[in-house]
């Protein structure tokens, strides 16, 4: 499960921030994750809560926001919703979709000490 994977990443983005930032304990993350990115939101907490455990983010709280995913229809010339990558235009059905939003997971807002 590449959900692991990601929450080491995290950990390193919070780690690197903090020599930055010279914080010393994260008390909250907020992710945004759009559709797109493939994340199960439950897998990505359980395995956050598996990694930062005795780093600067133990016990940190994961809030997860999930955005919306959009695509740039060719047909219509105007963004759509769409729900998966290769979903097509909900307006005139065209699959020359150009995603331009949700396929991101980026960390939003840290809570810190
Ligand atoms: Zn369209």
């Amino acid at each position: 499960m590449h959900e692991m994977s990601i929450a080491e990443g995290i950990v390193q983005v919070l780690e690197d921030q903090a020599r930055e930032q010279s914080y010393t304990k994260v008390k909250t993350v907020w992710l945004e994750i759009g559709p797109l990115a493939m994340i199960e939101s439950e897998a990505l907490r359980f395995c956050f809560e598996a990694v930062t455990r005795d780093t600067l983010a133990d016990g940190a709280t994961l809030k997860i926001i999930n955005i919306k995913g959009e695509a740039f229809c060719m047909q219509c010339l105007k963004n759509v919703p769409i729900t998966q990558r290769y979903d097509s235009c909900v307006e005139c059905g065209s699959h020359h979709l150009q995603v331009t939003q949700g396929d991101e997971m980026r960390i939003k807002e840290l809570e810190v000490d």
